[in-house]
């Protein structure tokens, strides 16, 4: 059955432009985009909030059973509930950057997410980004792509990304954090941010968005038909 649906995998480092393009890509192919960062930022807020540190792995497991997080399909993108608030901006900090990385470590949050991953993937044609579609989440995905670009391509979209939204943030610090989320990502013992054998790796670093879209369209097209 869920062979039936369409699944693209969209990997890589934080900055690497995945979530600009899955969505534009989502959009022109009708898919739904699901931006699986979010559900372990979510989670690094309900532990933030509860005035964890994100090191206290005990604690954060006892806190799962009280979590409950659902994806509702707005405008073909998943939206994510936390015991029933909207979630938005709140997850895009620092921070909570930070705290998404290292609850992503712990293997029972990893399971946690599991199956709400895989299940939009059984019944839409989806766009994942993420750090282990390809890997883990969806292994059989008919498309898998690892996008890279090098470390000041990265943090300068995401230094941008942030002032954007209006946080006073410095470049040097976005760089730092980006290494160190990065390497904490890599390095981790279950689900590391690696591509899958099978995925195409694809550096972005000197290309307008422009051309990376019309790169993947390609490459989509040559997988999918
Ligand atoms: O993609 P984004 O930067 O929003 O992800 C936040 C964090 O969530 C990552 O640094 C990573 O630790 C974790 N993550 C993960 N697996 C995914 C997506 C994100 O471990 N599929």
């Amino acid at each position: 059955m869920s062979n039936m649906t369409i699944k693209i995998a969209l990997d890589g480092p934080s900055g690497s432009g995945k979530s600009t393009m899955a969505k534009l890509l989502a959009k022109e192919l009708g898919y739904v985009y699901i931006d699986t960062g979010a559900l372990y930022r979510t989670i690094g807020l309900y532990v933030y909030e509860k005035g964890l540190s994100s090191e206290d792995k005990e604690g954060i497991i006892a806190l799962l059973p009280e979590i409950h997080i659902t994806m509702r399909l707005i405008d073909g993108a998943g939206v994510i509930f936390l015991n029933g608030r909207q979630i938005g901006d709140e997850i895009r900090t620092p921070v909570i950057s930070k705290y998404a990385s290292d609850v992503s470590k712990i293997p029972e949050v990893r399971a946690f997410l599991l199956d709400l991953q895989r299940n939009i993937a059984k019944e839409n044609n989806v766009i994942m980004d993420g750090r282990d579609i390809g890997t883990v989440i969806l292994p059989d995905a008919q498309v898998k792509i690892f996008m890279t670009a090098d470390n000041e391509t990265r943090a300068r979209r995401r230094y941008n990304e942030l002032i954007a939204k209006g946080q006073n943030v410095k470049y040097e610090d976005v760089l730092a954090d980006m290494i160190w989320r990065d390497k904490n990502d890599r390095e981790r013992d279950i689900a590391p941010a690696v591509p899958a054998k099978d995925a195409i790796i694809y550096d972005n670093s000197n290309h307008s968005i422009e051309e990376n879209l019309e790169m993947l369209k390609k490459i989509i097209k040559e997988k999918i038909g």
